[in-house]
């Protein structure tokens, strides 16, 4: 069953499943912008690109906040109310894609990054990831 996905929140007050058709549908990617780290309280963003079709919250509900990313773009970011356990994030133009946050997956080794954004952000302690793509920013 390696294309069915668990995850929750910390407090486990919110479950989900994923359900994907392969897992060329997932990509896990790591984001060095100062969003991410803000938002995560840590010095990278990781989140799992999945279609939204194939997310099920299973039990309870996400808190959601949105606000500007600061290029006029709206995003979204949904945690658990209770623990504040991040769960997902997605912007307003993410059409029918939203981003799981790979450390709410039950089993997130199973699917490893594919890619890093933002490295022109990164803190020089943290070494490349090999055999992943980079980009300085979100396409170049
Ligand atoms: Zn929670
Ligand atoms: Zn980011």
């Amino acid at each position: 069953m390696a294309n069915r996905h668990t995850g929750s929140c910390y407090c486990k007050e919110v479950k989900y499943e994923v359900n994907l058709q392969s897992l060329d549908d997932a990509r896990t990617s790591i984001c060095y912008c100062s969003n991410c780290k803000k938002w995560t309280g840590s010095a990278f963003g990781i989140t799992t690109k999945i279609p939204r079709s194939a997310l099920k919250i299973t039990k309870g509900k996400t808190t959601e906040h949105v606000s500007d990313n600061g290029s006029g773009t709206k995003l979204y970011r949904e945690f658990c109310g209770t623990c504040g356990g991040g769960i997902l994030e997605y912007g307003e133009n993410a059409g029918d894609k939203t981003y799981i946050t790979y450390g709410s997956l039950d089993h997130p080794e199973e699917l490893p990054p594919k890619g890093e954004f933002f490295c022109k952000y990164k803190e020089m302690w943290i070494p490349e990831i090999p055999n992943v793509f980079h980009k300085q920013e979100i396409k170049n």
